[in-house]
């Protein structure tokens, strides 16, 4: 729109046309306000009636909340303004009315429930908070592409439509492809692998991965966006360094240039970036640590995975980021190395925010008897993964990498109760439109 001034940058003495919404009209009796509200901020349009023409006052007065108009005027201060400054209107057009019934309220003076706001997103994201959190998201997006990028790594894009997911079972969603049978995929994880053995050797990707999963909880989508690392020649705990460092960049960045919206949320006072290096703790050293706080009814014994309830309980106990390492190889998925001295034991990594899982990572297994014996063991069958295994008979070098889940991270960034808070549109067991 030509010579649109957006109402943060209204000076006083200047000739405006501003446009936005009507966030609220209210009518005094001698005079009026409209407030019409941008992604900027908002701004005071008086109507003095007795001064003004009668059909810009009506124009300006009778318009619904919500509407889309425009207005040229004047900016003139006025310190009871709550910016400070008022537009004196010329005129007001109004471009697109909204209905007067509004199934939620974006001024936020009423309260909406999480599915009413889902179904109608449009109008919850003209909130000053809900928008505040995908400000925040971008920018945590931009600060991990940034530091990948600094760190040597390029960026891809890989298949989402696959003839074979990345660890089978019964997390895939099918889909019909051309009469065949395929899947959705849930993990980038083959791809990126198998691009540290081209030349490009040092990679990420962010985006969607699609998983279904039967639960409804408060940290699972069925679509959700995976951060992706891999980097030849690296191992595991060069992974665990890029993968901290990451997360870190996310939390600076927020920290450093999201201030406002911070505010908006409520937690300028409380944030912080975390400090220090995030320990990483064996998974043996886990396990005795979640059974010394005797908060879990039956204690963990080798070889059981972390429940939600022992991944609260140590989160608690350890009070920020951590990492648990050394998994037994059993109950890590078959592309993940193991010690060399070591076979009963993974390289395998989670990392840990208090609250719950954010990463899983580790160095792969690059040797191809090994992975396709890898394959065999866990039931699958090796031909259905030829074009992966293949490629590790061409020189395929060490390496390591990890999936951060964006939402997870974002939600845990800002404390969120709800991972679909995090994500515009999200996909659950009851929620496949909008
Ligand atoms: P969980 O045990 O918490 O369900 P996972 O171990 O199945 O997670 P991974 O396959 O290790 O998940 O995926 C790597 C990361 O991707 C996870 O640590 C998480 O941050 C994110 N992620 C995985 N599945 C989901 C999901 N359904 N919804 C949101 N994020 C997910
Ligand atoms: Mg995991």
């Amino acid at each position: 729109m030509e010579n649109r001034t957006y109402t943060a940058d209204a000076e006083p003495g200047e000739r405006v046309t501003v446009a936005g919404w009507v966030h609220e009209l209210r009518d005094l009796g001698g005079i009026a306000f409209l407030i019409l509200r941008d992604k900027t901020g908002k701004i005071q349009v008086k109507f003095a009636k007795d001064e003004m023409d009668d059909d810009l006052v009506e124009a300006g007065t009778s318009v619904s909340r919500e509407s889309v108009v425009t207005v040229v005027g004047t900016v003139e201060e006025e310190p009871r303004a709550p910016t400070g400054v008022e537009v004196v209107p010329e005129s007001v057009e109004v471009v697109a009315p909204a209905d007067p019934e509004l199934p939620l309220d974006p001024s936020g003076k009423v309260d909406a429930e999480l599915p009413t706001r889902l179904d109608n997103r449009t109008l919850d994201l003209r909130r000053d908070e809900a928008k505040a959190i995908f400000e925040i998201r971008a920018e945590i997006l931009r600060a991990v592409r940034e530091y990948f990028r600094e760190v040597g790594a390029t960026e891809i894009n890989t298949p989402k439509i696959v003839a074979t997911g990345t660890e089978g079972g019964t997390e895939l969603f099918p889909i019909t492809y051309f009469g065949e049978e395929a899947f959705m995929n849930q993990s980038p994880q083959l791809f990126k692998q198998l691009m540290v053995g081209s030349g490009l050797e040092r990679v990420f990707e962010i985006g969607p991965i699609f998983r279904a999963e039967e639960h409804n909880t408060p940290r699972h989508l069925n679509e959700a966006t995976s951060i992706d690392f891999e980097s030849a020649f690296i191992d595991h705990r060069e992974a665990m360094d890029v993968c901290e460092g990451a997360v870190r960049a996310a939390y600076e960045a927020v920290d450093e240039n999201c201030r406002e919206q911070l505010e908006l949320l409520g937690l300028a006072d409380e944030f912080e970036a975390p400090e220090g290096a995030f320990p990483r703790l064996s998974y043996g050293e886990a396990i005795e640590r979640v059974n010394a706080t005797g908060e879990l009814d039956e204690q963990l014994v080798w070889g059981d995975d972390l429940s939600t309830e022992a991944e609260k309980a140590l989160g608690r106990d350890v009070g920020g980021h951590y990492f648990v390492t050394d998994w037994p190889s059993e109950i890590k998925p078959f592309y993940i190395k193991d010690h060399d001295d070591d076979e009963a034991l993974s390289t395998g990594f989670d990392l840990m925010h208090p609250r719950m899982e954010l990463v899983s990572g580790g160095q792969r297994e690059h040797r191809y008897d090994e992975l396709v014996a890898g394959f065999e063991q866990q039931g699958l069958d090796p031909d259905a993964f030829e074009y992966y295994t293949k490629m590790f008979r061409y020189g395929m070098p060490p390496h390591a990498g990890f999936g951060l889940g964006a939402e997870r991270l974002l939600m845990t960034v800002l404390g969120l109760e709800n991972i679909r808070e995090a994500v515009l549109f999200p996909r659950d067991r009851q929620r496949l439109s909008p």
